[in-house]
Parts: structure tokens; C-alpha cells; sequence
């Protein structure tokens, strides 16, 4: 699929200029910005009010889980200075009187049409328009077609057998009656323990006269500590919400949080879980996932938060066997949407409430009494099914959407969602989403996430009435390069470990993707206004007069690469070669202090051996398994001037234990003070004095690996070629991360990377001009791609997209294997010089020093 031709376009007038589906909080709030805008606008809502979520949900318990301040439109001053919230999460009618009230603020439902049902809208190429039909008869033309039809706003079907079999009332929390339900002296079968199950349980507990929850998936949840919001917090927000709202923005989950940087499992246990508790009693979701920076990228440190929330739970539920059911062990903690709660665990001590574990006895049937599982028979006066949403596409593709050609969205999507930005779909012009798959959504305060997608399209749209626009669409290569962010995004996380619906994995035969943007509130925010001021990147625009295409991808770099450059953009750090060599030595070694550790590994040895002018020391590491093993002698990185067993002990640790091979990290002297060939004769004897000494090291013979990054890769390399052709010891691989292997820098890579990417091309330059004459900087034991290659031992090239050393290396891997050699070649995506040594960091280079390690073993 190409991006589409830019031809001028013909626009037919419409009856109206918008058609937006849904009156919940996105559709409220863009009818009223579209009205701002002057352009005529109606709102399609199948129920007969305002409120979406709010109107729907009004089971027992309902209450919003973000706090009322910050769960609110901030769009105007006077809303929100006039609105009193009566309790930190208000409840379900306190929400929906709220949304009531700003339509009737702002005078909306005169254009909702209620009762009304979008059954289908398709795209007239030849008018360019949108005809929309909907249960209520008469089609409606738009230029544009907004879908503010919720993430949460489609009900499962219930997928248990004989569904409709039961002879008393059941019913849905999505769709709960509106003159409520009273459980008293009733009988009560409960399905599902997700966020609607935990509100509504201790609510029903004290009506019913028994209540049985059958719980296929236990859920993690901590307390909400209901409440009135304290008078002096609402001052507070209110004597700066403006400040406060933009702090939301600006945040990662649409509400202000202070920084952290502890890692869980970092810190010693007494202090993880004191920071544990405070954050416990203080009730708040986002709060409580945000005590430790790693809980959504480290299953270490996850695994010790969830062991608290087992703690918690073991110590409230009385019955053991309960309480172990009640404890989530098949996901990580947060990677389902964290629950809150009001005594849900304590709900279980009370003589008439029990729970069912599905695990153990599965439901069998829906019975016209009851429900039967594999064990037993039940039976309830009521059915309660608290079963959840077909989320974030369900709502989308219930409508029959075509675009160009008569192309289904229900069949471009059957493998997943695929978007641009979470906005706009190619083939479906002038199209949005609010809050669409592949934006922050429900990851977010959803309020938040809502104002900036209207804020964002109603934009839009005013650019291309102002501009002389009528058509606008993503492009192919940008919406391929977002989907690929998004993946990317959430492949750093522990989210795609959990069969959660974020994955769409509680709709049978839904496929399995993660369907939002992890990447975040504030920095989604940036990209899309990135987007709008670059004239709307990625999309091509079509007027009667004229037409736009500005092309390209918006996020290349993998997304913890780009988190750690802008850190470091942040914090302002002077670049190394403006320092003297030992300045820049101090500098990197205060810096290793900082950082991750790596794992532990079965034992770390220093010592020394010979070098040709004098000792030298090494570092060896040795796996947690008997021996013995594979010795691998490796040289670290730092351009000849910098670096130590300290550098790069974190990855020599990674590589130990992935690998299952003792790494001998071995120091050579470095320049200035000793230039080449100094390092490159101390690298020599190293490998030299590990191959002969490597039965007193734990070695098992075999011949050693070579391997290095960076400096570290251009020595592995040399001494590769010297032990060829001065009958060294025979080396069984290479292993050459982002090596230097030349002094030619009119490769394209030295240009496009030369700055931005921590290796710079002026660090290179320093680094060259300290370790090397510019006469001798061709010789092969410099620039080892100068050498004779034919001969050498099977080698694995790393080289990264965002490298000014990429094109070297990958000549280097292409010249090897031209020259006979067995090279594989890994190039990695969206990665920077330093990514493979920054272990624990660049989470995304995980899968490479696997790869690596993998090689490793395979070396014969
Ligand atoms: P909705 O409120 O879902 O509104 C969509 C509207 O579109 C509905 O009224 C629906 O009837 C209508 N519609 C859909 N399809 C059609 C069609 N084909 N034709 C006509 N009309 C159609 N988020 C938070 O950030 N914080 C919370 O505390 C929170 N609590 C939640 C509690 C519950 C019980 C649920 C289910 C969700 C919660 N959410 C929460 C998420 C919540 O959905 C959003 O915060 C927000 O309310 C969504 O607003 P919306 O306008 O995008 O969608
Ligand atoms: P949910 O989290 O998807 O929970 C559905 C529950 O039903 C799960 O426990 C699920 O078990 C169970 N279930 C579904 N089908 C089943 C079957 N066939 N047999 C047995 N059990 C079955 O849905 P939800 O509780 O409605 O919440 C959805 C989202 O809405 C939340 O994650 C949240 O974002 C939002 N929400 C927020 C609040 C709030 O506090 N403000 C309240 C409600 C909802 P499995 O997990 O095993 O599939």
C-alpha cells in the first residue's frame, strides 16, 4: 500500500460540517470546541442522555478510580472554580449530574440527537464526504466523522453457556437498570472480579443474604480511603488549577506525580517496604504503580510489589484458602488495570459472602436456577455479570465503517488496530478516534487523553477550513512507523505478559495485541503537537486548489533510547571531549556509580597478568553454574582513552550469566599515554596468557572467544587478525559490538549520526586524535577493515541505526563474509552506540544481548 495520490479534490456540500458518535465526555467536549469553531456539528448518541460511561454504569459501587480533580474537563476556568466535588472518587451519580450539568452549561443537547444508533458510515470518494446511517432513519452527510464512542462502552458478549437460560433477572454492570436494583433477602451470583466486580461486591454484600463471586482471574486492588477530598487540597487545586492542569498534561498518566527513580528491588527491603505502606494508605492508583520507577519494566522488582499486595491480602482474608485465590499470580501488577477498592478483600470474612475459584472448578453452565461448575450446582434468586468490555475497538468496528474503495475498517483491523497516532486510519479520510487504539486512553486519566484529542482534531480541522483543505489522511509510511512505536513501546514493558484486555485477550478470538500507547501522557502530547506544527506530519492534505504531503515516520529511535537522550539532553551534560582524558575518566566513573548493576552472577575475580609493560589487571566473571565452562576474553569500550572492568561490568555480568561462559574482561594500557600500538600489544598478551592460563581460570579448554564494544570490538577484531597470522591461540568466535573498524568517516552514517547520539563524531574525533597518528591510522591493527579478513574465525557484528560506527561495522560484517568468513550480522532498530552495553537501561536492547549470549554458547 502506497500513501494515496495527491490529486486535487471536489467537495460537495454536507448537511452538516461534523458528525460526531457518542455523547459521553469526548463527544460533549467536541461539539462544544466544533461550535467554537463555527462549524456545524451533530452528535449521534444511541441513549437517551448525555454522560457515555456515567449514563451506563450505574451498578452498586460505581465510582470513578482517578480522584475527582483531576477526573474533570479543565477546558474552562469557570467549570471547574464552580464545580464542588463531594468526595475524592466521586460516586457514579455524582459524575453523570456533573456531565449533565455541563450540558447544560454550555446548552449542548440541542444538537445530540439522542436514541439514535450509528449502524454504518461510508466514505463518498467522488463527493468527498461521509454518508452515515443510523437506526433512526434518514442518512446524514459530514465532511468529517468523529468516533467519541468509548474504550469501555461495548459489553463483552457473555461467553458462558446458557447464557440465557437462568429464570430470575441478570444483570449486566455495563448496562445496569437506572431505577437500581435492590438486593435485599436475595440469593446473589457474581461473575468477574475486575474494577466493576471489586466496586460492586461489598456494596451487594450488604444487601444480599448470600453472595457468591465466581472468580476465573484474581485482580490486584488496593484501597481507595473514600472520603471527602480535605478542604485545604481543594483550595490548594483550586487557587492554581490552571497550573495544575497543565502539570497533568505534561505527566505520564494525565495526573501530577511526583519523579521517582527508586527501583524497587534496589533498595534494601525495609525502606521498599516503607514506601510501599505510605503509598498504600494513601489510596490512589496511579500513586501507588508510580512508588518505584522499574514496577512496569522489571519482573524483579514487580514481583516484589505484587508480593505486598499478597501480604496485604493474606493478612485481611481470613480463610486461607480464599485469601491464596484471592492473590494474582498469573500478570504483573499493573499490567491489568490496577483496581481500587472499599473493603472488596474484607468483603470475604463476612458468614454470607463466598468466592468460587473458576480455576479449580469452572463453570460449566448458566442453569434456569442458577450456575452449575465441574463441582457444583448453585443456585441464586439473581445473576450479577460484572464480565467486562470488548475494549477500545469493540465500539468502532460495531459501526460498519468503509473508506476508499469500499474498504472495511471491521476487516483492515481484523489482525489489529493499525493507526496513525491513534487519530486517523489510511484509506478512512477525514476520520478520527477519541482516545482510539494506539493512544494513551485508558492507560491515562481518560480526561486528560479526551481534551487533547478534541483539542488536537477540532484543530485540525479549523487548519484545513483555514488552509483550504477539504481531505486530509495518514500516509502509509507514517502510520507503519507509529504502529511500530507502539509495539516497541509496549515490548520495554511487562504489559504483553498478561492476557489482560489491554491485550484484547478477554474477547475470544480477538487477536492478541496491545491495543494502547504506553509511551505516555505528556510525551504523546509532544509528538502529536510535533505533528500538527510540522503541518501535519504524516499526512497528506487535499484541497480544490491544492495538495500536501509531508511524509515521515515521527518516532524512530526505540523509545527507552529516546527517554535516556533526552534525560541526558535535560540534564545538560558538557560533552567528554571538551575535557581533559583524566576529567573525562572521573566523569564516566561517577556516572557507572549511578547506574543499574547488572545481575548477579556466580562469582567476580580481579587479579592480574603480564602485560609487555607490566601488569595489567582483569576482571573475570564466572557463571552461577558448575563449571567448567567457555572462556570468553573480552576488551571493554571507551575509544582507546577511556573505560575499565567498571565500564562495562554490568554487561560483561549480563553477557556471564545469559551465556553461561566465563567472561575475562582484561584492561589494556590507554592513550594518551600509551598510543597505539600500545593497547592493541596489551590486547595481544591478553589473549594470549587467558588461552594459556584458562584451565586455572575454569576454563574447559575449548578454544576462547574474543569478543568487545566499541574500542573494546576494534581490538577483539585485531587480535583475531594477529592470532591468525602469528599462530595465537585458535579462537573459536568474535564477538564485535558496534566496533570501530576504520578511519574512513565518509560513510553516510558518519553524517546522518554525527551528533545527538552519545557517540558523537567530535567524541570520535578526540578519541582518534589521543590514541592514534594520523599516519599509522590505516594500518590493519588500527583499522582492522584494512586488513586480510580471509581466514578469520566466525564472527557476530552488532551494529546500531543511530551509530556514527554503523556503516563500518556493517562493511566490515559484508567485507568478513566476501572474504569467507562466517558473520552474522545483527542491525539494530532504533538503537544508539551505547544501547547494548546499557544494561538494565535500554530495556529494548534486552533481545540482543540474549542474541549475543546465545552466539556465544554457539560458538563451536
Ligand atoms: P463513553 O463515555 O463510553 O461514551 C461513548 C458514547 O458513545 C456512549 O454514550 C455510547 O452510548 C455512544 N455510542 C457508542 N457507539 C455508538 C453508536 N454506534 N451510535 C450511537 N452512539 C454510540 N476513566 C478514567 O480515566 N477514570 C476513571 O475513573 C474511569 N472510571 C471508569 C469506570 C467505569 C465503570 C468504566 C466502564 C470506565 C471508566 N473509565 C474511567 C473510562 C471511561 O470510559 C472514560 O473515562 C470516559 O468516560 C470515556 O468517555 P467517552 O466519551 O470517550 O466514551
Ligand atoms: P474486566 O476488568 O474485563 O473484568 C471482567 C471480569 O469478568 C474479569 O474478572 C473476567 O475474568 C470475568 N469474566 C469475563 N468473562 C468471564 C467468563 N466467561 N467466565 C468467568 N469470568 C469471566 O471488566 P470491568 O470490571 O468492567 O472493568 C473494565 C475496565 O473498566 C477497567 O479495567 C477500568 O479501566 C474500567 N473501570 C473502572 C472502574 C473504576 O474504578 N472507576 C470501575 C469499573 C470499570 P478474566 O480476567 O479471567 O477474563
Amino acid at each position: 500500500m502506497t500513501s494515496p495520490a495527491l490529486d486535487t479534490v471536489t467537495a460537495a456540500p454536507t448537511d452538516v460540517d461534523v458528525v460526531v458518535v457518542g455523547a459521553g465526555m469526548a463527544g460533549m467536549y467536541l461539539l462544544h470546541r466544533l461550535r467554537a469553531k463555527g462549524l456545524s456539528t451533530t452528535v449521534l448518541e444511541s441513549a437517551d442522555d448525555v454522560g457515555g460511561t456515567w449514563y451506563w454504569n450505574r451498578y452498586p459501587g460505581a465510582r470513578c478510580d482517578i480522584q475527582s480533580v483531576d477526573y474533570s474537563y479543565s477546558f474552562d476556568e469557570d467549570l471547574q472554580q464552580e464545580w464542588e466535588w463531594s468526595e475524592k472518587y466521586a460516586t457514579q451519580p455524582e459524575i453523570l449530574r456533573y456531565l449533565q450539568h455541563v450540558a447544560d452549561r454550555f446548552d449542548l443537547r440541542r444538537d445530540i440527537q439522542f436514541e439514535t444508533r450509528v449502524e454504518s458510515a461510508a466514505w463518498d470518494e467522488e463527493n468527498s464526504l461521509w454518508r452515515i446511517s443510523t437506526d433512526a432513519g434518514a442518512e446524514v452527510t459530514a465532511r468529517w466523522y468523529i468516533m467519541a464512542t468509548g474504550c469501555l462502552s461495548m459489553p463483552k458478549v457473555l461467553d458462558i453457556d446458557g447464557a440465557d437460560s437462568f429464570a430470575g433477572p441478570t444483570y449486566f454492570n455495563s448496562r445496569w437498570p437506572h431505577e437500581g436494583v435492590d438486593f435485599t433477602g436475595m440469593r446473589v451470583g457474581l461473575v468477574g472480579t475486575g474494577s466493576s466486580a471489586i466496586q460492586s461486591i461489598p456494596v451487594i454484600a450488604e444487601q444480599a443474604s448470600e453472595l457468591v463471586v465466581f472468580q476465573r482471574t484474581p485482580n490486584f486492588s488496593v484501597p481507595a480511603g473514600h472520603g471527602p477530598v480535605p478542604p485545604d487540597r481543594i483550595a490548594d487545586i483550586k487557587g492554581r488549577y490552571p497550573d495544575y492542569r497543565q502539570e497533568a498534561r505534561e505527566s505520564r498518566g494525565g495526573v501530577p506525580l511526583p519523579e521517582t527513580m527508586d527501583s524497587a528491588r534496589m533498595l534494601p527491603a525495609d525502606e521498599r517496604e516503607a514506601k510501599l505502606e505510605e503509598s498504600w494508605q494513601e489510596g490512589d492508583l496511579l500513586g501507588f504503580l508510580n512508588t518505584f520507577a522499574d514496577s512496569a519494566i522489571n519482573q524483579e522488582s514487580n514481583d516484589l510489589i505484587a508480593g505486598f499486595v499478597h501480604d496485604k491480602i493474606r493478612s485481611i482474608v481470613e480463610d486461607p484458602e480464599t485469601a491464596e485465590a484471592l492473590c494474582p499470580t498469573d500478570h504483573p501488577i499493573g499490567t491489568k488495570r490496577l483496581c481500587l477498592d472499599d473493603n472488596y478483600f474484607a468483603t470475604y470474612n463476612l458468614p454470607h459472602v463466598s468466592l468460587v475459584n473458576l480455576r479449580k472448578e469452572p463453570i460449566t453452565t448458566i442453569t434456569e436456577r442458577g450456575i452449575d461448575t465441574s463441582d457444583r450446582s448453585f443456585e441464586f434468586d439473581a445473576l450479577v455479570m460484572a464480565t467486562g468490555f470488548d475494549a477500545m475497538t469493540g465500539a468502532i468496528v460495531a459501526v460498519d465503517i468503509t473508506g476508499r474503495n469500499g474498504v472495511s475498517l471491521k476487516e483492515k483491523w481484523a489482525d489489529g488496530p493499525i493507526t496513525y497516532l491513534g487519530l486517523g486510519i489510511t484509506e478512512f479520510p477525514n476520520f478520527f478516534t477519541v482516545t482510539g487504539p494506539q493512544s494513551p486512553s485508558v492507560l491515562s486519566n481518560m480526561a486528560v487523553s479526551i481534551e487533547q484529542h478534541v483539542e488536537w482534531i477540532t484543530d485540525c480541522i479549523g487548519h484545513m477550513h483555514d488552509e483550504g483543505f477539504d481531505v486530509i489522511e495518514p500516509t502509509q509510511v507514517a502510520q507503519d512507523g507509529w504502529h511500530q512505536h507502539t509495539l516497541d513501546c509496549a515490548d520495554i514493558t511487562l504489559f504483553p505478559k498478561a492476557k489482560s484486555w489491554y491485550m484484547g485477550a478477554n474477547v475470544p478470538g480477538k487477536p492478541r495485541v496491545f491495543l494502547p500507547y504506553i509511551g505516555g501522557v505528556g510525551s504523546y502530547r509532544e509528538t502529536c503537537d510535533e505533528v500538527a506544527a510540522g503541518g501535519y506530519v504524516g499526512f497528506s492534505l487535499a484541497g480544490a486548489t491544492k495538495t500536501q504531503c509531508n511524509d515521515g515516520v515521527i518516532r524512530r529511535a526505540q523509545p527507552d533510547v529516546a527517554i535516556l537522550l533526552q534525560m541526558m539532553d535535560e540534564m545538560g551534560l558538557p560533552p567528554l571531549e571538551s575535557m581533559s582524558p583524566d576529567d573525562a575518566r572521573a566523569f564516566m566513573a561517577a556516572g557507572a556509580e549511578q547506574r543499574p548493576p547488572g545481575p548477579e552472577i556466580g562469582e567476580v575475580v580481579d587479579g592480574t597478568f603480564p602485560g609487555p609493560a607490566g601488569d595489567l589487571a582483569y576482571r573475570l566473571y564466572r557463571p552461577p553454574t558448575s563449571g567448567p565452562h567457555r572462556v570468553v576474553v573480552y576488551f571493554h569500550g571507551g575509544g582507546w582513552v577511556l573505560g575499565s572492568a567498571d565500564s562495562d561490568d554490568p554487561l560483561c555480568r549480563d553477557l556471564c550469566l545469559q551465556s553461561d561462559a566465563i567472561i575475562v574482561s582484561c584492561d589494556y594500557r590507554h592513550a594518551p599515554e600509551a598510543r597505539f600500538p600500545a593497547p592493541v600489544d596489551d590486547a595481544v598478551a591478553a589473549l594470549q596468557w587467558v588461552a594459556d592460563n584458562q584451565g586455572d581460570l575454569g576454563g574447559n579448554g575449548s578454544p576462547v572467544i574474543v569478543a568487545g564494544w566499541s574500542a573494546g570490538a576494534n581490538l577483539a577484531a585485531v587480535v583475531a587478525q594477529s592470532a591468525r597470522d602469528s599462530a595465537g591461540p585458535p579462537i573459536a568466535g568474535q564477538v564485535l559490538i558496534t566496533p570501530v573498524t576504520d578511519c574512513d568517516w565518509g560513510r553516510a552514517s558518519f553524517t546522518e549520526n554525527a551528533d545527538g547520539y552519545v557517540l558523537t563524531r567530535g567524541l570520535m574525533t578526540w578519541f582518534w586524535d589521543h590514541y592514534c597518528d594520523e599516519t599509522d591510522r590505516t594500518d590493519p591493527r588500527a583499522s582492522p577493515i584494512r586488513g586480510e579478513l580471509a581466514g578469520l574465525p566466525p564472527a557476530l557484528v552488532v551494529t546500531a541505526q543511530f551509530d556514527p560506527l554503523r556503516d563500518e561495522g556493517t562493511a566490515y560484517a559484508d567485507a568478513m563474509r566476501e572474504a569467507g568468513v562466517i558473520v552474522e550480522h545483527l542491525p539494530l532498530r532504533g538503537q544508539m552506540h551505547t544501547s547494548v552495553s546499557s544494561v538494565d537501561v535500554i530495556i529494548s536492547a534486552n533481545d540482543t544481548r540474549t542474541q549475543i549470549a546465545k552466539t556465544i554458547r554457539n560458538f563451536t
